[in-house]
């Protein structure tokens, strides 16, 4: 038993989950979210945005040099997409266990791409890699005022 690193574990984090275009469309909206309140992880941020290119750009920057890249900034500003900021214990790793793995037809089933998605062009959602990027993707996508500190009332029965 190593206490050291079942606190690194319980680190509490946040991290950036974006319902894509197609996730939107499609009137996945409730069912997505559903899915990281009912987990038990704490909502900050909520909203509805049309995202420009640029900023497409910058969000996915270390895909710059790849192929689909083109594509992927297409997709991401072709309509809608619903951005939010979750805090939680784990919840950069645990996010993108729920989430699936980026190719829906690989992802688990119960997992959001393994139950809704087909196509890795078209696989819904979004979730930060690490605490750092989710950090750095909450910066850029939410303006200061947006997020919102709140004290969960139902936290001693989440989190002992
Ligand atoms: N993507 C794509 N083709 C690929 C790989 C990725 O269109 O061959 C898209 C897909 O929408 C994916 C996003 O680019 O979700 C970001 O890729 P990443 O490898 O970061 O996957 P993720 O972290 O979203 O699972
Ligand atoms: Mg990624």
């Amino acid at each position: 038993f190593l206490p050291h690193l079942v606190a690194a574990m319980e680190e509490v984090e946040e991290t950036y989950i974006m319902i894509k275009p197609d996730g939107f469309q499609r009137g996945l909206v409730g069912e997505i979210i559903s899915r990281f309140e009912k987990k038990g992880f704490k909502l900050k941020g909520l909203k509805l945005f049309q995202c420009p290119k640029e900023l497409a750009q910058e969000h996915y920057k270390d895909l710059q040099s790849k192929p689909f890249f083109p594509k992927l900034i297409n997709y991401i500003t072709s309509g809608p997409v619903v951005c939010m900021a979750w805090e939680g214990i784990g919840v950069v790793a645990s996010a993108r266990k729920l989430i699936g793995v980026t190719n829906p037809l690989n992802a688990e089933p119960g997992t959001i791409r393994g139950d809704l998605a087909v196509q890795t062009g078209r696989n819904v959602v979004h979730g930060s890699d690490s605490p750092e990027n989710g950090k750095r993707e909450i910066a850029l996508w939410f303006k200061e005022g947006e997020l919102c500190e709140w004290t969960p009332l139902l936290g001693p029965w989440l989190t002992e």
